[in-house]
């Protein structure tokens, strides 16, 4: 437990970058994680049908169980496919099963097809006597229909970044995409994070591509960098973060301080943009 401070209403992420294996899960998993360690209630949704975050969290997501599938597709409310993690009282998870694979076809015939994550959120926020504080939506490697629903059920993006040197490259893709989004489908959107993983600082190449990153984007651009380390990649096979995996390792110690730079700087300003 700590004092940091939560948030006056809920603040919703997306994790998203469209490359595959830059920390996009790692992030989502270890950040929740640290955050419900600290007092806040959070809830993770697992929006990739490979359901990497929801095994992390040692949430049981065999093809029988009723996921975010039968919320975005069919006519489940969220409140009923919530698991608890066993690692935290206040970790919550929606997880995500194969099914989803097939939900980007399915979506594109349906009614609102962009806004269905953004209703059953809201409706599932509106039923809680205290509503979460934080809301970490694990995207796909892609800009389909999954990741638009994310797109318009967050107020803040949040973009890992891995310090490599194709980093930059495809990232401006994806802030046009979330230009388009906030254009068309949702005008509170804000890239109101980004956070560097997997660093190496003995390689010079890191060094330099996360200076370039921190020029590009100096206020949202988290001080605290994620160092590559084997236990942040030992945890998920345990079913458990870092956090709860080796709490004084270096992995835990950095997403712990991202997660507190997150609360401290609090949700960015409506209207204002960087
Ligand atoms: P994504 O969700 O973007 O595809 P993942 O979070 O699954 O990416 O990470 C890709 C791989 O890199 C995984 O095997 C994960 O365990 C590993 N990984 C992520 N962050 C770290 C880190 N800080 N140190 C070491 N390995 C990491
Ligand atoms: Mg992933």
């Amino acid at each position: 437990q700590s004092d940091l401070p939560l948030p006056v209403s809920t603040r919703v992420f997306t994790v998203s970058n469209q490359k595959g294996g830059v920390g996009k899960t790692t992030t989502t998993v270890n950040l929740a994680a640290a955050l419900a360690r600290t007092g806040a209630h959070v809830l993770v949704v697992d929006l990739d049908p490979q359901g990497n975050a929801s095994t992390a969290l040692g949430i049981d997501h065999r093809a029988e169980r009723q996921s975010v599938y039968d919320v975005l597709v069919g006519e489940m409310e969220l409140g009923d496919v919530i698991q608890r993690s066993p690692e935290n009282e206040r970790l919550d998870c929606v997880p995500a099963t194969i099914h989803l694979a097939g939900a980007e076809i399915e979506l594109v015939s349906l009614v609102a097809r962009e806004q269905r994550l953004r209703r059953a959120l809201d409706r599932h926020l509106e039923s809680m006597e205290r509503p979460y504080d934080y809301v970490l939506i694990d995207c796909p490697p892609s800009l389909g229909l999954l990741t638009i629903n994310a797109f318009v059920a967050a107020r803040e993006v949040l973009i890992p970044i891995q310090c490599e040197y194709y980093a930059l490259e495809g990232l401006s893709q994806l802030l046009r995409n979330i230009e388009l989004i906030e254009r068309h489908l949702n005008p509170d959107l804000r890239v109101s994070t980004i956070l560097l993983t997997m660093y190496d600082s003995r390689t010079n190449l890191a060094q330099q591509v996360a200076q370039d990153v921190r020029d590009h984007f100096p206020a949202e651009v988290l001080k605290t960098i994620i160092p590559r380390s084997v236990r942040v990649s030992e945890a998920p096979s345990y079913g458990q973060s870092v956090i709860s995996y080796d709490f004084s390792s270096s992995g835990s110690l950095s997403y712990r301080e991202a997660a507190a730079e997150i609360a401290l700087r609090g949700a960015p300003q409506p209207g204002k943009r960087s």
